[in-house]
């Protein structure tokens, strides 16, 4: 019986692995191990622009570039891994429990924001964390248009002021125009706990953040937190109240649930621990990628954040190193050095940074150009094209 190679996620980190596996498998003509993707949905859903409007839209179908470079897609959300008995159970397309055996599992499930309990958050809080969430949120805007004109119907506070909160909130004043006038009175507060704007992203891009929020009217509450949401607004940490109808929670993303089941070291976030081939530590057939992996990106002591820069690295890795293992010969190493971040600020423009240490490299339209770039072209899957796809999955290709 053929070899089974099965990735559980159908993001960034799971669909790399698939092209970095087969393509090592074309280059050593073998053709003995099946190699399936097993998640919800046949489509890359496009995460880092649901802080966009028509988030419906924002969803890329990846059947025929599976197809094209023969790995099967499992419709189906994973439920339980069994770990000593090389299976995963399953909830199929038609909600029936099935079991799918493996030799290898790559686990790619990504993460997801955990809310927090305090009242109100998640009966009357908005996210940007999923597709359908962000639709919620779309919908819930345009529905604002009905309401009487009020300060808590043009109000929007958003919880946190990280880069989905900036992304987010900088965004705001756009949307909701559009939505209730270009005359409409609108404020948009940003509830952060740090001491300076845009604190947690370091020190200059801070001073792009401090000045797009005040070109776009948008309000930072600093060193302060919401503790309870309700229809009418929000209750900061003081006691003052926030008339607001519409309350984004963006802080406390955590890797997926299905991490708990792979016996390793964890860490804060939920990420499990994996050696530099990006294999779980202490497991000999299981790998961990993107969102749910704690990998180092080099030997300086950084390690791989939550996000798409890295989870399409991650999986060209693990797809690389998964397929290795099985052929028998020599993995890479995952290695990369280079972080970038572009920040996304509305109508202002963008901030583009390199480096750990975040030194600002484009403002304003030249970044928004270089983040319509990334965020329309290359995190989009490859075409259904066997060549094209397996040369962009080459874990060596250099990084623009
Ligand atoms: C609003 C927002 C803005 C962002 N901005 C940026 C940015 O500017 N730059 C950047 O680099 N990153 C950004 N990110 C982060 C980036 O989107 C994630 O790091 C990235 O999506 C992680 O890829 P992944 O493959 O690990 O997980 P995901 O992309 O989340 O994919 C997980 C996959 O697993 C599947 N799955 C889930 N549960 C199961 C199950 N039980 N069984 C089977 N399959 C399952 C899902 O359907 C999906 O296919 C942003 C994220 C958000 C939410």
């Amino acid at each position: 019986m053929k070899q089974h190679i099965l990735i559980l996620g159908a993001g960034f980190g799971g669909l790399w692995t698939a092209l970095g596996a087969t393509r090592l498998f074309n280059q050593h003509g073998h053709r003995d191990t099946r190699v399936s993707v097993l998640a919800p949905q046949a489509e890359l859903r496009i995460r880092p622009r649901f802080y966009e409007p028509d988030a419906h839209r924002l969803a890329a179908p990846i059947g025929d570039l599976l197809a094209a470079v023969d790995v099967d897609f499992i419709k189906g959300a994973a439920q339980a891994i069994d770990v000593a008995a090389k299976c995963v159970r399953y909830t199929d397309a038609f909600g029936a429990s099935q079991v799918c055996r493996y030799d290898k599992l790559v686990l790619a499930t990504g993460s997801g924001l955990a809310l927090p309990g305090a009242p109100g958050v998640a009966e009357h809080a908005f996210d940007v964390d999923q597709i359908e969430q962000a639709v919620r949120l779309e919908n819930h805007l345009k529905a604002l248009a009905r309401q009487p004109e009020s300060r808590g119907r043009n109000t929007v506070v958003v919880a946190g002021g990280g880069f989905t909160g900036i992304e987010t909130a900088t965004q705001m004043p756009g949307r909701l125009r559009a939505i209730l006038g270009e005359q409409a009175n609108i404020d948009v507060i940003i509830v952060d706990r740090g001491a300076q704007v845009g604190a947690s992203m370091g020190a200059e891009i801070a001073e792009s953040i401090a000045q797009a929020s005040d070109a776009l009217g948008v309000s930072w509450r600093l060193q302060s937190s919401v503790v309870a949401v309700d229809a009418q607004g929000v209750t900061l940490e003081d006691g003052q109240c926030i008339e607001a109808h519409t309350v984004i929670w963006t802080t406390g993303v955590r890797a997926h649930g299905l991490t708990a089941q792979v016996p390793g070291e964890r860490d804060g976030l939920g990420r499990l621990h994996v050696d530099v081939n990006l294999k779980v530590i202490g497991q000999h057939d299981i790998y961990a990628t993107g969102d749910v992996a704690h990998a180092a990106t080099d030997e300086l002591g950084n390690h791989a954040l939550m996000t798409c820069q890295h989870a399409i690295m991650l999986g060209r890795f693990s797809g690389h190193n998964v397929a290795a293992q099985v052929l028998g010969v020599e993995p890479l190493p995952y290695r990369q050095p280079k972080y970038v971040t572009c920040l996304d600020l509305g109508a202002w423009g963008a901030v583009y940074t390199e480096g750990w240490d975040r030194q600002v490299k484009l403002v304003r339209e030249e970044a928004k150009a270089l983040k319509t770039q990334i965020n329309t072209v290359w995190i989009y899957p490859p075409a259904a094209d066997r060549d094209a796809a397996w040369a962009a999955a080459d874990p060596l290709v250099p990084i623009a």
